[in-house]
């Protein structure tokens, strides 16, 4: 890593608990000679599994930087076999400003696998990529809809073909113990983190806990027990693993939108109005919406028909909308043995 510009100021190898930043150089309007400071915990004893549990990766979905923010101030190498690593709020610039990108306009999760020779987003990605992520055997992402979408909370994972790799990420994704488990495609680019650490060989589990741009005390209590049992469960914390059945909660719905027929998109700009809400059961053929057209009574609004039967997963929470924003996401109901 001598190449990259970014510097750790804690030792990754040392034991014991250590508190520092990853220092990014940049140059602002305010400060010719600066560095970005990102914020990042190791906690290493004895023998065991390196897990890297990252926040803030968008930095308007703040229920994983708690989570995140709470855990490393908390654990201590008693409580750790192995090593954890935590960054809780990757993208700390727009965790500041509550924006989903930086303030380059950069997308830290479009940035990956990065370069050493890229803008700050790039150097960011390449560090994480082959300093972070190479050392991790599990690599923890929490995301949620941020202030644009309305997610039921879920943890989630992409589809890939190693079947080794995929049981123990469907393992490591049912541990959250969600409501529900999605699984999924990228329809908005490439060049995200988990993307990376999948193809790395990672056990890779995230979530979208919510979103829309509020946080209840009910998704905070999730992210932060779902993300210390996750860590129990691939051995790195100290403690019981839980499962659903443990507490006494019914068998989550898993489900699917691995088709591009899944992610309705806006025919026209507007204002959109859902017809339904989270968790509903649609056909396919019902409107599920309308976008309205503010400056033409005399047209009536466009329907936004579903093309598929399932469960609402995503609905859009700004109204005001473009064509081709995403407005609804719909999931289709899979059984666990479907992810075998
Ligand atoms: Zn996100």
């Amino acid at each position: 890593m001598d190449d990259s510009p970014i510097r750790c100021t804690i030792d990754l190898e040392a034991p014991g608990k250590q508190l520092g930043h990853l220092r990014i150089p940049r140059s602002t309007n305010t400060s010719g000679w600066s560095s970005l400071w990102v914020p990042i915990v190791c906690v290493a004893s004895g023998e065991g599994p390196t897990a890297l549990v990252l926040g803030g990766v968008h930095g308007d979905e703040p229920e994983g930087q708690v989570a995140a923010l709470n855990l490393a101030r908390a654990v201590g190498p008693q409580d750790v076999s192995g090593r954890l690593i935590v960054v809780p709020c990757l993208s700390i610039e727009a965790s500041r400003a509550y924006t989903r990108l930086w303030l380059s306009g950069a997308n830290l999760n479009r940035s990956f696998p990065g370069s050493p020779d890229g803008p700050p987003d790039q150097q960011l990605a390449d560090f994480v990529s082959r300093r972070l992520i190479a050392a991790s055997d599990v690599v923890v992402d929490m995301h949620s809809g941020g202030r644009t979408g309305l997610c039921l909370a879920w943890s989630e994972m992409h589809w890939v073909d190693d079947s080794e790799q995929r049981r123990r990420m469907v393992e490591g994704m049912l541990a959250w113990n969600t409501d529900y488990h999605f699984v999924y495609i990228d329809i908005a680019g490439t060049g995200l983190l988990v993307g990376e650490a999948e193809r790395q060989g990672k056990v890779v589990v995230s979530t979208e806990l919510g979103g829309g741009g509020h946080v209840t005390a009910a998704i905070h209590r999730l992210a932060a027990s779902g993300l210390a049992n996750v860590l129990r469960h691939v051995g790195v914390l100290a403690g019981e693993v839980q499962t659903r059945a443990s507490l006494g909660l019914p068998e989550p719905t898993i489900v699917r939108a691995t088709e591009l027929d899944d992610y309705l998109l806006a025919p026209e700009s507007g204002l959109f109005e859902t017809f339904v809400d989270l968790g509903d059961r649609v056909a396919a053929g019902q409107t599920l919406g309308h976008i309205h057209f503010l400056e033409r009574l005399d047209r009536e609004p466009e329907p936004i028909v579903s093309t598929t039967s399932g469960v609402v997963c995503v609905i859009r929470a700004i109204a005001s909308t473009d064509q081709g924003d995403n407005v609804f996401v719909i999931g289709r109901e899979i059984d666990r043995s479907e992810l075998d």
